[in-house]
């Protein structure tokens, strides 16, 4: 079914069984309330895109062929139907992109962490329970309630789950614009929050798409550890650290590793500095808030998680999908950075005959990386 006009409009039975006309609001008041439902559902902000994504499709082919999306092949894999959204689900007609804000703690608690280097910092999405399912969940009830009211109607949700440029769509629906660290930012919420979107063969009046507010700013530029955003808009994956501690499966370029200071999931630099996100809102949700402390866990003590801890604690957390081995490969080279005392050279060398020839090369790393910032050669361990 394809919504489109009253006369298109699909019958749906009445309460008594019989057939009735399903409610005919014109496609503008089908758009008010499906804002209306998604509030209700906790989405902070619904718009509508069309499926013109030419220049989206050209920015992608650039950085493609650029070689800056690392070992991330997924990103090539599925050409056009990436940024041709009819062409990932036939019949798409209109995009329905939502944003759900997350920031679980004011910026002043995330600088604290970064500034702690025995403290680990985890990117503050990932600090709650996975948003994937969080927002797919909302996101099949926000579809559940359009169909209720028109009736049936062909669509499929999508949350960074499949070839879908969601911040391009967000910024054509009126979410905000892409910023020169290549992250969304709304104007009155910052830059904090999840994406998701419904394709859907209704054709929807599209919002007028964001404005870019950058200006002349380069403070997500300046501030980036590893100097990964190479242009105004242009991130190279192989030198970002969410790409390097989450997507990247082999070791860490060494060059690297001091940049990544106490980084061990993800990295907010750009966005922290934003001044977009100087009054960014926190988020009440309850599924977003930090568990098991990982807001303010330690370097050592998350490094002596072995992998059925791992697993228990991370179970619906997203952080799990980069597994056991992965893990403390980041947290190696967080405790190589950190001061060289002898807590964490001991919590290194407890690791040094880890199974993993990844972990082990990045605890030797640390081991030694530790040795020079106190001027001297890496002692073998003990237990040797
Ligand atoms: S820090 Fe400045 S340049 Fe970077 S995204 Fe924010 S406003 Fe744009």
């Amino acid at each position: 079914m394809v919504y489109q006009a009253p006369h298109s409009l699909p019958v749906r039975p009445s309460d008594d069984g019989a057939a009735a006309p399903a409610s005919r609001p014109d496609p503008a008041a089908l758009v008010g309330l499906i804002r209306t439902w998604g509030q209700v559902l906790g989405f902070q902000q619904v718009g509508i895109a069309d499926c013109d994504l030419s220049q989206a499709e050209t920015h992608l082919a650039h950085w493609l062929a650029a070689g800056l999306h690392g070992e991330m092949a997924y990103m090539a894999r599925h050409g056009e139907r990436r940024s041709r959204p009819a062409a990932l689900v036939p019949g798409t007609r209109s995009v329905i992109s939502v944003r759900m804000d997350y920031l679980p703690e004011p910026p002043a608690a995330m600088h604290a962490a970064l500034a702690d280097p025995t403290t680990a910092f985890i990117s503050r999405y990932a600090l709650g329970r996975d948003y994937h399912k969080v927002l797919r969940r909302r996101l099949a009830r926000l579809a559940a309630r359009i169909a209720a009211h028109i009736g049936p109607f062909g669509h499929r949700v999508f949350v960074d789950s499949a070839p879908v440029l969601e911040k391009p769509l967000a910024q054509k629906a009126g979410l905000g614009w892409i910023g020169k660290h290549s992250n969304l930012i709304h104007p009155r919420a910052g830059s904090f929050f999840f994406l998701g979107e419904i394709y859907c063969d209704l054709a929807l009046p599209p919002d007028a798409p964001g404005r870019d507010h950058c200006g002349r700013c380069q403070a997500c530029i300046a501030i980036c550890p590893t100097a990964a955003i190479v242009a105004p808009y242009v991130v190279d994956a192989r030198r970002c650290i969410s790409y390097l501690t989450i997507e990247h499966p082999g070791p860490i370029p060494a060059a690297l590793r001091p940049l990544l200071g106490n980084r061990i999931y993800g990295c907010d630099d750009c966005q922290l500095v934003c001044p977009w996100n100087r009054h960014g809102r926190t988020s009440t949700e309850p599924d977003f808030q930090p568990r098991h402390g990982l807001d303010t866990a330690s370097l050592i003590a998350l490094f002596g998680w072995d992998e059925a801890e791992f697993l228990a604690r991370t179970e619906g957390s997203s952080i799990r999908r980069i597994g056991h081995q992965r893990w403390l490969r980041n947290l190696a080279v967080a405790l190589g950075n950190a001061p060289p005392t002898p807590p964490v050279r001991s919590a290194l060398l407890a690791r040094q005959r880890h199974p993993s020839e990844l972990v082990r090369e990045h605890v030797d790393w640390a081991l030694r990386h530790l040795a020079a910032a106190v001027g001297g050669a890496p002692r073998a361990d003990p237990s040797v």
